[in-house]
This record gives structure tokens, C-alpha cells and sequence, in this order.
């Protein structure tokens, strides 16, 4: 089995992590200065997460059983082009760098609705390589800007930031591309998970508001986290079109088990 070509960004986004605490921990301090070093060491190691988050084992971030379980969650050969299976009327394909299972799903929460923010660099390491296959695989016209999904209101005052934004906006960084918030959520929804495909798509139709003035004439790459039903991307579509913009690609981190390889289906009008 081909290593995935995620492995080797995704096993970079650790050390780097690291680098960045050693740089907390020593700073640009004289090298004399040694008990300032080790007050500020004391410092990052009580700022510092102590846990994996994978596993809960003693780890900063993740450990290195954890990652090999990520990296064994992203497709062989990297990102697909994924549709949801039935997928929403005028979708088209979704490019995911991984299956939603295992120590990814476990990953992902913890990032968004635990706190573990130290996990974006990992998780912004995956939404790369979607960004990365969409634009060497079916191009991305030149000065295309990234919207991510909105999150609901509910998660937005729960987590008190927002999480997604954060890694869409870290990602589509690491590709040179820039990042804007043209999406809103324009009335509440209910929490989606337990839903079935059409209650989800009923229950997030029109919720979603683009704002002309960001997005009119604008060629924009949809961006979320985690892929199910569809239904929010596909809304995501309708408001970037009824701002005035197009769509011109769409990326997750990852596609629940349900997603199809968009190439496997037999509407071949549908994908892009
Ligand atoms: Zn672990």
C-alpha cells in the first residue's frame, strides 16, 4: 500500500508544534540568562496540554501511535474527490483528505468543542492536501478566495471563538490563498447530528446568508471540516450564488463513511 501523501505534511505539523513551544520555552533570551529560561519552561509546561488527545495518554498534542492512526485515516493516494451518497441536488464533488473515523472524529472534537486548539496545526495539515488536490487536479482560477462554513450561533457562543474558521483560515494560508468570512448563518438550526439526509436538509435550507459585498463576482472554494450528508455544503452553494459569486471548489478535512468517491458515481454531469 502507497503511503498516503498526506503522511509526510502531516507528520511535518508535529515537530513543528514542537519548535514553536521551544521558541516559547527559550525565546530570543542571552543564553546566560538561565533562570529566566527556566521560569519561562515552567510557564509553558503549565500552558501547555499534557494529555494526548487521541488517546489520553502523557503526551503534548498527540502521540506518535495517535498519529499513525491519522495518517492511517486519509485516503490511500490522498485526497478524493468525495460526494455523499444520495448527494444533494446540484452538488458537486468535495475534495477530502480522510475517512471521519477513529482517532480523527476523536481529534476533531476535541479541537472544536474541547478546547485543543494545539491541534490545529495537524488538522490544518489535512485541509491542506484537499486544497492541494483540488487546485493540481482541477484548478483553481487565480485570485479565488476561501469561505468556510459558518458554524451555528449555539457552537459559536459555546466555544466563545471559532475553531473551523481558524483551521480554514490556517490552510488555505499554507496554499496562498486568502480567507473570508462571507457566510452567516441567518437563522438557527438544530443540531444535525442524529439527523437523517433530508431532515438535515430541511433543517439547514436558507439558513445560510452570503454577503454580497464580500462575495459578488468573487470565485470562491467552499471550506468545512467534516463532510456527512452534504446539506451544509450544498447551502453553502446556493448562498455564495444568490451573493453573486461561483463556486469553484469545494474541500474537507474529512468525509464520513456514507461519501462515495465522486468518480465511482453514475452522474457523471454532476461532478466538478
Ligand atoms: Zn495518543
Amino acid at each position: 500500500m502507497p503511503p498516503p501523501r498526506l503522511a509526510r505534511s502531516a507528520r511535518r505539523a508535529g515537530p513543528a508544534l514542537e519548535s514553536q513551544s521551544d521558541v516559547a520555552a527559550t525565546g530570543s533570551l542571552p543564553r546566560t540568562d538561565r533562570r529566566r529560561r527556566i521560569d519561562l519552561s515552567g510557564l509553558v509546561d503549565l500552558v501547555l496540554p499534557r494529555a494526548c488527545a487521541g488517546c489520553a495518554g502523557p503526551s503534548q498534542s498527540l502521540c506518535p501511535e495517535c498519529v499513525d492512526n491519522l495518517i492511517g485515516a486519509c485516503f490511500d493516494g490522498g485526497p478524493v474527490p468525495a460526494l455523499p451518497y444520495p448527494p444533494p441536488l446540484r452538488l458537486q464533488s468535495v475534495w477530502a483528505a480522510a475517512a471521519y473515523e477513529g482517532t480523527l472524529t476523536t481529534v476533531l472534537r476535541a479541537y472544536k468543542d474541547d478546547g485543543r486548539r494545539d491541534l490545529l496545526p495537524w488538522l490544518s495539515a489535512l485541509l491542506e492536501q484537499s486544497l492541494t488536490a483540488l487546485i493540481l487536479v482541477r484548478g483553481v482560477p487565480a485570485g479565488s478566495i476561501v469561505v468556510p462554513l459558518p458554524s451555528s450561533v449555539r457552537a459559536n457562543r459555546f466555544r466563545g471563538d471559532r475553531p473551523v474558521e481558524a483551521l480554514v483560515a490556517d490552510a488555505a494560508g499554507r496554499v496562498g490563498l486568502s480567507t473570508v468570512r462571507g457566510l452567516r448563518m441567518r437563522r438557527r438550526v438544530r443540531d444535525a447530528v442524529g439527523l437523517r439526509s433530508a431532515e438535515r436538509m430541511s433543517n439547514i435550507a436558507d439558513a445560510m446568508a452570503g454577503d454580497a459585498r464580500l462575495l459578488k463576482g468573487q470565485q470562491v472554494v467552499l471550506a468545512d471540516d467534516i463532510m456527512t450528508t452534504g446539506a451544509s455544503m450544498a447551502e453553502a452553494q446556493r448562498a455564495v450564488r444568490s451573493a453573486g459569486g461561483v463556486v469553484v471548489g469545494r474541500v474537507v478535512v474529512a468525509s464520513a463513511a456514507r461519501t462515495v468517491m465522486a468518480e465511482s458515481l453514475p452522474f457523471p454531469r454532476q461532478l466538478g
